[in-house]
């Protein structure tokens, strides 16, 4: 009896040694139109139980290959990507497009490093820049899930144009505002739109980097453009304009509030302490990324104010 419970106890620590160190992102392609999957993620920010799988991530099936839209958070994301794309076609990848230099977006980069990887100029250059700041953050915020993770910023500049590939029909717009360059990929053949960060979708959206004024004119730029779906950044898919609305008011809304706080002399603190409209207390994460958002843009507004006395 005993001699079995010892036996039983090392079948234990055989069989959870073996099972521990992968952590499992459970990427689940949803599928929004003919050959177009999104892996989406959660409305939340950085954590541990999240991994960083904060952020949506696509990839367009075409009969020339697999076009892939950002890399995700980490190398193990980028790993368990290519995995589930493997699920669902046999076609290799041919083309990874990041749509900006934020690292939720691009960090999985590695794990496509035997594939053409393009993005803007600009983010070409911020991605030299931030990312090897980006990846000592993240992590910090996330720890274990970055195993494995290092930088790749092998990346070619992309330039506003209109491809076909493999029956779909690419148009790819620079924009910018939420970061220095923010791409948007227009499949012409299905109606998709892949907004990049420039829209949030009932989730707060995040300032490190923004230029609102730009922001603001990319959302009215997007919103008389057509599509039948958009693929936000972060949040939910729509088929409507609500997302590029839902966007562009709460950011109108904050940089006046922040705007004008400096303007009546109050201090960073009592910004923080704002009253937020009702109609913005759906959106997921609004009190963290507000206040994220005072501490990004306070500054800017009071060097203003400093510059005009
Ligand atoms: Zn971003």
């Amino acid at each position: 009896m005993r001699f079995l419970l010892i036996f039983h106890f090392l079948l234990l620590v055989i069989f959870s040694a073996s099972a521990e160190p992968v952590l499992d992102y459970r990427l689940n392609p949803v599928q929004v139109a003919e050959d177009t999957y999104v892996f989406i993620g959660k409305k939340e920010d950085f954590s541990f139980e999240n991994g960083g799988n904060i952020v949506n991530t696509g990839f367009i099936v075409t009969t020339e290959g697999v076009v892939v839209i950002d890399t995700g958070p980490s190398y193990q994301y980028g790993l368990q990507m290519r995995r589930a794309i493997n699920k669902v076609t046999s076609q290799p990848i041919i083309k990874v497009l990041l749509t900006h230099h934020h690292p939720d977006h691009i960090l999985g980069n590695q794990a496509f490093s035997d594939v053409p990887i393009y993005a803007l100029p600009g983010t070409v250059n911020l991605i030299k820049r931030d990312a090897s700041a980006f990846l000592d953050n993240v992590f910090r915020m996330v720890g274990d899930w970055m195993q494995g993770t290092e930088l790749f910023d092998e990346i070619i500049p992309l330039l506003d144009e209109r491809e076909l590939i493999g029956g779909h029909d690419l148009t790819y717009i620079s924009m910018d505002g939420h970061t220095g360059g923010d791409l948007i990929i227009l499949d012409e053949t299905t109606g998709v739109l892949f907004a990049g960060d420039l829209v949030f979708h009932n989730r707060a959206l995040t300032t490190p980097h923004a230029e609102p004024d730009k922001w603001k004119a990319s959302l009215r730029r997007l919103n008389e453009m057509e599509y039948k779906i958009i693929v936000p950044g972060h949040g939910e898919i729509a088929e409507d304009k609500l997302p590029i609305m839902q966007t562009l008011e709460y950011l109108i809304w904050l940089e006046d509030k922040i705007s004008e706080s400096v303007e009546m002399g109050l201090d960073m603190n009592e910004v923080l302490e704002s009253q937020i409209p009702e109609r913005f207390q759906s959106l997921s994460i609004l009190q963290h990324e507000f206040a994220r958002s005072v501490i990004h843009r306070y500054p800017v507004y009071e060097e203003k104010l400093f510059n005009k006395q």
